[in-house]
C-alpha cells in the first residue's frame, strides 16, 4: 500500500486558480486566438480561462503520461495532433499542473512545429521541481511539499485507486478505510461523503460490501491479465 501525500481539491479552488490565470494573462497583454486543453487534466481549466478571455477557440490535445493515480505510466506522449492551421497565430496551451513538465514540453514543441505566431503556457498549479516553467501559472507548490492533487474532474478515479489500494491489503470497514486514508493519505472526509463514494463505486463493479466489510472485486478480464 502506498503512502503518498493527497489533496482533495475544490471547485473553489480551481475557480480562484483559473480567474488569477485570466487576470494573469490579460494583465500580460498576451491575447490568444485559439486556447489549447491538454486532455485530459487540462480541459476543465482551458474551458474557465476561455471564459476568462473571452475566447471561443478552444481546441483539444490529447498527451498521456500517468497511468494509475499517481503512478507514471512511462514516458509523455502525444495521443493525436493538432488539425488547426495555426500558423501566425497567438496560442496558449492550458493544462492543470506541471509536474515532470514533460506533457506541457510536449505539447509545446509539436504546436511550435505549426509555425504559430506567439506559443504561451498556462497551468493552474506549477511543482518547482518541473523542467518546463510555465508562463503563466496561478500558485507554486514546492517540490518539497509534493502533493497528489485529487482534481473534482478525476475524484472517482483517484479515490478507486486509494480505496482498492487499502482493500486489496485485507477487507475492511468503513471506519478502517477512513481511518487509512487519513494515515496513507491525509485524506479527511465526512462520513456521508466517503459512504457515497464507495456506494458509487459498488455501482460500478470496482468494490463490494458483505457483512459490513468493504472489499476489492477483482474483473474477470483483470484477473485473466495476471
Ligand atoms: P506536465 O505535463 O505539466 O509535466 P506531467 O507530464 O507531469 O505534467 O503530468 C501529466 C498530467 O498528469 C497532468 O496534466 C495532471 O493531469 C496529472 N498529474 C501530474 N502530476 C500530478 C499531481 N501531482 N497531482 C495531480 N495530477 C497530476
Amino acid at each position: 500500500m502506498r503512502s503518498i501525500p493527497a489533496k482533495l481539491v475544490t471547485w473553489d479552488e480551481i475557480a480562484d486558480w483559473c480567474s488569477s490565470l485570466g487576470r494573469m494573462i490579460v494583465d500580460s497583454g498576451y491575447r490568444p486566438d485559439a486556447v489549447i486543453g491538454l486532455a485530459r487534466g487540462g480541459w476543465v481549466p482551458a474551458r474557465l480561462v476561455c471564459d476568462e478571455l473571452v475566447t471561443k477557440n478552444l481546441i483539444s490535445l490529447k498527451t498521456q503520461h500517468w497511468g494509475v493515480t499517481a503512478s507514471r505510466d512511462g514516458k509523455a506522449r502525444l495521443v493525436g495532433e493538432l488539425q488547426e492551421d495555426l500558423s501566425g497565430r497567438n496560442i496558449l496551451i492550458v493544462d492543470d499542473i506541471t509536474d515532470t513538465g514533460d506533457s506541457l514540453r510536449l505539447a509545446h514543441d509539436h504546436a511550435k512545429t505549426l509555425s504559430p505566431g506567439g506559443i504561451r503556457t498556462a497551468t493552474m498549479l506549477h511543482i518547482n521541481h518541473s523542467s518546463f516553467v510555465p508562463d503563466y501559472y496561478a500558485s507554486e507548490v514546492d517540490k518539497d511539499k509534493w502533493t497528489w492533487f485529487v482534481f473534482p474532474w478525476n475524484y472517482y478515479e483517484d479515490m478507486s485507486t486509494f480505496i482498492r489500494e487499502i482493500l486489496a491489503e485485507e477487507p475492511s470497514p468503513e471506519r478502517e478505510i477512513a481511518s487509512l486514508l487519513r494515515k496513507n493519505h491525509g485524506i479527511i472526509m465526512t462520513e456521508g461523503r466517503l459512504g457515497r463514494t464507495l456506494s458509487r463505486l459498488e455501482i460500478l463493479g470496482l468494490v463490494r460490501q458483505i457483512e459490513g466489510k468493504w472489499s476489492v472485486l477483482v474483473e474477470e478480464k483483470e484477473k485473466k491479465r495476471r
